[in-house]
């Protein structure tokens, strides 16, 4: 073989190491690594030139491989080190010095310091345009490392989470109201300028919807604002600021929502819309005067496509037999669904997934609720209200005349609209609704208590559900857990002494479930079925036969029991399912 002269060889290895850079192609690595198929390969990318996404998403959509193998293939094939990254591992200083908007863009983090390298986390290592690029913004040295975007992402949410910008709007804000004398008497002035409680609170909300909050709670206090979040039924504080800014934002919340901004001394409540990345966000506000001012609590109702597609029976996660139960309801033409449990434990979500199988052109749906929670097309929504004398009650007799074939009461909370209720099923409707009791047994007691006749229950009263909702085990950092000795004698108390106690999990704590070891929550669920059994018993009008009755219908199928379920399912923990079934001991 002829050797090169010296410019030559030059000019080659030049070459050869740009190829190498450059060549490097995900698809072919994948099929390298034998982590998919040619075949597979080419589909993907026939999908990718039609949909312009990115090769790797489309793998692991259709199948074909999961997000840590197409990582461990890589950092093999690179001979980069794959890091399971989380938020414990990475250094704030270093981070700081590459801007959100970057990261994001590049898919990279900062994640420490040695020496004058600067260990980056990159979800896409064969990107080298972006590692050049971050290693000019960062204007040193880079040791790349490979992560997976899921685990970038989740940390990225923590680092950036947006309460520092939103305490810079509230210092800005403080700043101004200092120079302004007349904010001095709490009352908001509208000379103040609207920007930055604006920037403030369209911050906040954007925050609250990535944090998966279902509420914020803003709370004047004696010596600062305090912002919370409740994120899978659990409050935390998000923010606090200078309590003199408190006046300026709750008078931008209630303008926005249509309030009284000069009635301050009494509780109001209303509602707005709120878009945030393209969705619309249905917010409902409400108002209480407290010893420090104003405090203003925020529901956020995801609403439109996203809110609507949610709703299906099939994704509660009902046990097979209530599943089933519920169906077959649904597939008759009368009699009353009564969904019990206490707020929060997700009995609207459940009445929504049923009122969805049902929404058909043949069916007239109409609903009466305070608040309409989920917009569903083709269904009648009405809001009651009691100001004006639109009483539950009152709605649902006007609805009755309006000639529907199902009815959505939100709640049953007086006589007149339970017995007005139990009517509708009895004469042909099928009526769906709440009430709030602990359990399925003690319902149709609450029923007679509230006043209804014992034969109306008896006759319209086909299935009483009751539920809670437990947090999820985070599945980024789940572990298995043996169970302490107090959740052995729970689980056994339910399941029996001979029941094997495996599968337990519990999460540790990460990035992902801000460090809860919770995200994410289920539905635990019992039925009560009015069968002939448990109608005769209670129709004796004997509270031992009726228990006993009731009891033996349920068999299986209580909270007790899908909790426990669920916790050897390691869908959550024993400490979860103790606390909604109440025998929790701390
Ligand atoms: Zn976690």
């Amino acid at each position: 073989m002829k050797a090169l002269d010296p410019i030559e060889f030059k000019a080659v290895s030049a070459a050869v190491s740009a190829g190498a850079r450059q060549k490097v192609r995900l698809g072919d690595m994948l099929v390298a690594t034998g982590l998919i198929t040619g075949a597979q390969l080419q589909s993907a990318l026939a999908e990718q030139k039609r949909s312009g996404r990115r090769l790797g998403r489309i793998l692991i959509e259709d199948g074909s491989t999961d997000e840590e193998s197409i990582a461990r293939a890589l950092s093999s094939q690179l001979q980069l080190t794959y890091l399971e990254l989380t938020l414990d591992m990475v250094s704030v200083r270093v981070v700081k010095r590459l801007p959100e908007v970057q990261a994001r863009k590049f898919r990279v983090l900062p994640i420490d310091e040695i020496g004058d390298v600067v260990r980056v986390g990159m979800a896409d290592p064969t990107d080298y345009q972006a590692q050049d690029e971050v290693q000019r913004l960062l204007n040193c040295e880079i040791d790349p490392v490979v992560v997976t975007e899921t685990r970038l992402n989740a940390v990225l949410d923590r680092l950036y989470s947006k309460s520092e910008e939103i305490t810079g709007f509230a210092k800005e804000l403080g700043l101004e109201m200092a120079g302004d004398p007349a904010s001095g008497d709490g009352a908001a002035n509208a000379t103040v300028d609207d920007a930055p409680v604006a920037k403030l609170l369209q911050t906040l909300f954007e925050d609250a919807l990535r944090s998966r909050a279902s509420d914020i709670h803003v709370e004047p206090q004696e010596r600062k604002l305090q912002i919370r979040f409740r994120v899978d039924g659990a409050l935390m504080i998000h923010t606090e600021a200078e309590s003199r800014i408190a006046p300026a934002v709750v008078q931008r919340l209630k303008l926005m929502s249509g309030l009284d901004i000069a009635e301050r001394r009494l509780p109001q409540d209303g509602r707005f819309v709120a878009k945030m990345r393209n969705q619309p966000i249905d917010m409902r506000i409400s108002t209480m005067p407290t010893q420090f001012g104003e405090s203003v609590v925020l529901r956020l109702l995801p609403q439109g496509a996203q809110g609507a597609s949610l709703l299906s029976l099939e994704r509660l996660g009902m046990p097979a037999p209530i599943f089933q139960k519920i169906s077959e309801f649904i597939s008759q033409a009368q009699g009353m669904l009564l969904v019990t449990g206490p707020t929060g434990s997700g009995k609207t979500t459940t009445l929504y997934g049923a009122l969805a199988e049902m929404n058909k052109p043949h069916a007239k749906i109409i609903t009466v609720e305070d608040p309409v929670e989920y917009r569903l097309p083709g269904i009648n929504q009405v809001q009651v209200n009691d100001k004006i004398g639109l009483t539950f009650a009152s709605v649902l007799r006007s609805t009755l005349r309006q000639d529907p074939d199902i009815v959505l009461v939100g709640e049953m909370r007086d006589r007149d609209t339970v017995e007005t209720g139990l009517r509708a099923a009895m004469t042909g409707h099928m009526v769906l609704t709440t009430l709030h009791t602990n359990d399925a047994i003690s319902t149709p007691m609450r029923l007679l208590d509230m006043g209804a006749p014992r034969y109306l229950i008896t006759t319209s009263l086909r299935l009483v559900l009751a539920q809670r909702l437990v947090r999820t085990v985070c599945q980024e950092c789940s572990q298995p857990h043996p169970p302490t000795a107090q959740e052995e004698s729970f689980l056994r108390s339910v399941l029996g002494a001979q029941h094997p106690l495996a599968g337990l999990q519990q999460g540790v704590g990460c990035a992902n479930c801000n460090r809860t070891g919770h995200h994410g929550r289920h539905g635990v669920y019992e039925l009560l079925d009015m069968s002939p059994a448990v109608v005769h018993a209670f129709n004796n009008d004997d509270t031992g036969a009726y228990m006993a009755a009731s009891r033996r219908e349920i068999g299986e199928l209580s909270l007790a029991r899908h909790a426990c379920d669920l916790v050897l399912a390691g869908r959550t923990t024993a400490r979860e399912a103790m606390r909604v079934i109440g025998r929790v001991v701390e």
